[in-house]
């Protein structure tokens, strides 16, 4: 997050030293993708011109690069090695908030992208990187395609998270550790979140083999081949690998190039972006002439957004008892560790600087709103009618418990694209239940809503439904 931060502007102190930190670390390694490249030149310039930075965000060029064009999220147990595996495709650890460090644990979205590249002279394999000279001959390499990873919180509280995350997700990589018995809680409860939520494209990383001997990775193997029969992952490649080696990497770059294929875009569409993260990036004690607007953090889902473009953000912020949509202008464009571009189409994720108070979109406020042009937004709904489809059996419990029937007045937590919001069952009837909304959320007919329940203290997922 706050490479992001810092990619918007270098403003906040913390920032600027995690992004030396990272530049510093990825020299030693002798990194030489794009992305380190790019990472190493911001954090010197961070330093000579911080007081020019804070004031002329204007100044800054823009970046010639492409967007990413895909969100590929890492899901699976918490230690089994989601971030480390970010870290050795990208360069970046994605664990980027002092508090996610301190408890060890990827609390909110982490992110991070990087330029796929081929090798013209190797074959096979092989000549899949993401750096610049090529690691097996030292022939410089071309780019693919540039794609960014969402990076999921492990730990079984955060599975609203996940799925706020899930929302922009093209693809995924399950992430299963070869040296423990598979599968374990939250590697079972994200899998089926991305059942909930539609994600098709799954790549299984059987991770930690080096720490195994070759019996216990074909056992592991073989659970995990048991584990994901009849889910939405049945028969996705499984790759050995030691995310922290670096081992098998390059086969895991091939494959995600063959299964998680750039989806076809319509730029002609209305234009719609989900909201997955907002924030504010001025540092304490800024004079106001110089406060930067709020900042919205997400994937643009069909058509592309520009900078000056008019915009409404819906629902919108609370006043009162009602929801107020706003309108507001971009006046800049991030994508992803890129830098600053003037326009940005669907794809990976990327934040816009606008000129609405930026007290509004401190700490992830407006995450699950829906920007688009004036107007042209899904309606706002109070209360939704879902067609619904239940689970046999509730996920990320250890012991086996069935899906009960739903109840009229039964509290549940709906996930709608990036949004969450709790409501009461006000009417079931058949496969069809309404629910009135505590907060409400952007959708229209045939939005597909993940369903959770409380049960043993909190949230499980129990299915899913589609906005009649
Ligand atoms: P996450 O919770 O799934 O994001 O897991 P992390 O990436 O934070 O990794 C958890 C721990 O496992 C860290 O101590 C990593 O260094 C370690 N780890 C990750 N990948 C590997 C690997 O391939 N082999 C070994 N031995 N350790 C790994
Ligand atoms: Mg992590
Ligand atoms: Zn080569």
């Amino acid at each position: 997050m706050s490479k992001k931060t810092t990619s918007e502007k270098k403003t906040t102190k913390k920032a600027e030293t995690k992004e030396k930190v990272s530049a510093k670390k990825t020299s030693t390694k002798k990194k030489t993708s794009t992305a380190s490249k790019e990472k190493k030149a911001s954090s010197s310039t961070s330093t000579k011109n911080k007081k020019a930075e804070v004031v002329t965000e204007s100044v800054e060029e823009y970046s010639t690069g492409n967007q990413a064009e895909i969100n590929i999220g890492t899901i699976g147990h918490v230690d089994h090695g989601k971030s480390t595996l970010v870290k050795a495709l990208t360069g970046t650890f994605p664990d980027t908030h002092s508090e996610e460090l301190k408890r060890g644990i990827t609390i909110r979205l982490g992110y991070a992208d990087t330029d796929i590249r081929y090798c013209p002279k190797c074959t096979g394999s092989n000549k899949w990187t993401t750096f610049a000279t090529c690691p097996k001959c030292q022939a410089e390499t071309k780019v693919s395609r540039r794609i960014s990873f969402v990076d999921a919180p492990g730990h079984e509280v955060l599975m609203a998270t996940l799925l706020t995350g899930a929302a922009i997700f093209d693809g995924a990589i399950l992430v299963i550790a070869a040296n423990e018995h598979c599968p374990q809680a939250q590697t079972r409860e994200h899998l089926a979140a991305m059942d909930a939520v539609g994600i098709q494209n799954i790549i299984i990383v059987q991770n930690k083999v080096e720490l195994v001997t070759e019996a216990e990775a074909e056992k592991s193997y073989k659970e995990i081949v048991k584990f994901v029969k009849g889910t939405v992952a049945e028969g996705a490649p499984i790759i050995p690998m030691s995310a922290i080696h670096g081992a098998n990497l390059d086969l895991l770059i091939e494959t995600i190039e063959k299964v998680i294929k750039t989806p076809k875009r319509d730029e002609k569409v209305e234009s719609r972006m989900f909201v997955a993260r907002s924030f504010e990036v001025n540092k304490p004690g800024t004079i106001p002439e110089e406060l930067f607007g709020g900042v919205l953090g997400g994937s643009i889902i069909g058509g592309v957004l520009k900078e000056g473009d008019e915009i409404e953000i819906r629902p919108g912020i609370r006043s009162g008892r009602k929801v107020e949509p706003i309108k507001t202008k971009i006046v800049s464009i991030h994508a992803g560790t890129l830098g600053k571009v003037k326009q940005a189409k669907p794809g990976g994720l990327m934040s816009i600087g606008t000129d609405i108070d930026p007290a509004i979109t401190r700490s992830d406020s407006l995450v699950g709103n829906i920007i688009g042009k004036p107007g042209k937004l899904p309606p706002v709904l109070d209360e939704i009618e879902l067609s619904i489809s239940l689970m046999d059996f509730v996920v990320g419990l250890d012991e086996k418990t069935k899906v009960k029937n739903l109840a009229v007045g039964e509290q549940l937590m709906l996930n709608v694209w990036t949004a969450i919001t709790l409501g009461q069952i006000s009417g079931i009837k058949g496969k069809k239940i309404t629910v009135k909304l505590d907060r409400p959320v952007c959708a229209e007919e045939g939005t597909r809503v993940a369903i959770s329940r409380r049960l043993a203290g909190r949230f499980r997922l129990i299915g899913f439904g589609n906005v009649v």
